[in-house]
Order: structure tokens, then C-alpha cells, then sequence
């Protein structure tokens, strides 16, 4: 098996470090109870080669400052900080290709006096940067087959969904495995009303009749930046964008399908469970909007979603 390229850098405690040197300690309160949150964040080459370009970086950043509210992390730098960290991190590692970011804000020890358990209050915090090549997914883009998962997405009322957090990612782990198992290439997770919520790492859209239809923010699914980027587009384009409760047999009647993530970036859906999608190949729909997406993160088309490394 080819081993996964690493760069030189990565940042941890307030500097740049070797990534030989970037670990932590057994005793970190992340590590034994999942108290950490992070961010998946992609950068990417210019159409024309000449510069790479962070994606909806400010979003993300506003999305990791919501998340380290939930866990009582208030010490994160300020979002400008934050910003000129990762740009010296990416340019520390002279990188020149697409690139994925991966900021974690983690609980790490024990403050004096507090007793050895589960908590936040009382725990110092910590904060790590890692990045990878990472490449388009054209593997993707011809369409994958999604298993509806036993695992239903964690309730909002017992993990915010609002929030990327570490220990959260069991539930993905289980129900992408569950999927991947049974010889799917992804899961889509019902909430625990048996709507539709999202796929692993990414969201979901279905399309019928020309209309775009998504779960709305309420059926316990993460506000994807990718999914916001989708509605937008689907709207310059002139489609309707409906969000809203979406039930199993809406799912599997749907003309196209696909999901959106950073990392997955868009997926056309050509199958689900034993449902073929459409006519089982990307629809007209997704390909177009697959097509403006990349446009708009490869500089090719206005925004100002794109910061200049
Ligand atoms: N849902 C979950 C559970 C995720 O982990 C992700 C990846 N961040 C997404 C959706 C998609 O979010 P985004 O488009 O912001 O990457």
C-alpha cells in the first residue's frame, strides 16, 4: 500500500512543529473521551496553475468558534490569527497542489486541583493543525452507491449537530463501515424521526421535477459549507432550493441525488439501497452544478469565497 505523503510542518501549542514532533500525550482528555472539535478545510490550485486558494475559509473558521462553544473553549485565537496561521502553515510547506487543513481545538489536562473524569470545565485546551495532499475525488464523479444505514444520525439533543465534534464521528465510523461492509461506497444516516440527515461527511440534495430538495437545518445534520455553496449555486442558476423533512420513499423516487462535502466534494448518487437513481448514471442537474462548483473553487468563476495563500 502507498503511504499517505505528509508534509514537513504542522502546528501545535502555538507554533510550527516537525510533524515527527506533532503528538500528544496519553493523558489528553481528547484522546480518552472525544472532547476535541475540528474543521475539514480545502485548498485549491488555480485553474491557470498560478496560485492555490483556501475555500470559504472565514466560514469555516466561524463554524470552528461555534463548535468550541459547545465545549466551553473559549480561548481560541481570533479569527484573523487564525487565518495567518494556517497561511504561514501552508506556505511553511511550500505547498503547491491541492490541500486539505484540518485545524483541531482539543481539551488537553487537568487544571490544578481538578479530579481525574469526564468534564470541561476545569480542563485546559490545546489546539493542532495538519495537512495533506489531497486531490479532487474524479474517482467520485461518475456516481457511487449509497446504503441507507442501521446506524440513525445522533440526535441533536444528545451531540449538537451544529458542532464538528470528535467524539461524534463514531456514529460516521459506524455507519460508513456498515455501508462500506455491504459493499457500498457511502451511507446516508436517517435521525431519529426516520427522516432523512446526511451522509457520513457530507450532506445530501435530491433533485425531482427540476427542484432541489435538502433537509433542512433542523433535521439534526451539520450546516455543511459545502451545502450552503450548493443552494447558492442551484440558485444563481435558477433552480428552486427546498428545505425541509425528507422521507425514505422521497429519497428513492428522486430523479438525481448526490452528496456535497469538503472533503467528498460532490458525489453523484446513481444508487440507493436497491433503488436505482435516475437512469443509474449522474443526472443532468448534478453534473451542472458539479460544474460551476469547480469552477468557482478553481478561480474560473467570481466569488469571494477564495483566500489568496
Ligand atoms: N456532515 C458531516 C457529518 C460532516 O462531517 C461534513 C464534513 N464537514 C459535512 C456534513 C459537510 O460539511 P462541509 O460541506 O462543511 O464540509
Amino acid at each position: 500500500m502507498s503511504k499517505i505523503k505528509q508534509y514537513q510542518w504542522a502546528y501545535l501549542r502555538g507554533n510550527k512543529v516537525q510533524i515527527s514532533e506533532a503528538t500528544i500525550s496519553i493523558t489528553t482528555q481528547a484522546f480518552n473521551y472525544g472532547t476535541g472539535i475540528f474543521e475539514g478545510i480545502r485548498a485549491y490550485i488555480s485553474a491557470d496553475g498560478s496560485q492555490l486558494n483556501i475555500f470559504r475559509l472565514e466560514e469555516h473558521l466561524q463554524r470552528l468558534s461555534t463548535s468550541a462553544r459547545f465545549l466551553k473553549i473559549f480561548d481560541l485565537p481570533s479569527e484573523i490569527d487564525l487565518k495567518a496561521i494556517i497561511i504561514d502553515l501552508i506556505r511553511a510547506n511550500d505547498c503547491k497542489e491541492d490541500c486539505y487543513i484540518r485545524p483541531i481545538v482539543f481539551k488537553q489536562s487537568l487544571l490544578p486541583g481538578q479530579r481525574f473524569g469526564v468534564k470541561l470545565t476545569g480542563v485546559s485546551s490545546s489546539f493542532s493543525i495538519n495537512m495533506l495532499p489531497m486531490p479532487s475525488s474524479a474517482s467520485k464523479s461518475s456516481g457511487i452507491k449509497c446504503m441507507i444505514s442501521p446506524w440513525r444520525r445522533t440526535p441533536d439533543n444528545s451531540i449538537p449537530s451544529r458542532a464538528k465534534i470528535c467524539g461524534g464521528y463514531v456514529n460516521s465510523a459506524l455507519a460508513l463501515e456498515s455501508a462500506i461492509t455491504a459493499g457500498y461506497d457511502e451511507t446516508i444516516m436517517l435521525n431519529n424521526t426516520g427522516d432523512i440527515a446526511e451522509a457520513s461527511t457530507s450532506n445530501v440534495f435530491f433533485i425531482k421535477n427540476n427542484q432541489l430538495y435538502t433537509p433542512s437545518l433542523t433535521s439534526h445534520i451539520l450546516p455543511g459549507i459545502t451545502r450552503d455553496t450548493i443552494i447558492i449555486l442551484a440558485q444563481q442558476m435558477g433552480l428552486n432550493v427546498i428545505e425541509k423533512r425528507i422521507i425514505l420513499s422521497e429519497a428513492y423516487d428522486a430523479d438525481e441525488c448526490f452528496l456535497c462535502g469538503t472533503g467528498i466534494e460532490i458525489a453523484p448518487v446513481i444508487q440507493l439501497d436497491s433503488y436505482r437513481i435516475g437512469n443509474g448514471s449522474p443526472g443532468k442537474l448534478t453534473q451542472a452544478l458539479m460544474n460551476s462548483y469547480f469552477n468557482i473553487v478553481r478561480g474560473k468563476m467570481d466569488s469571494n469565497w477564495l483566500t489568496l495563500v
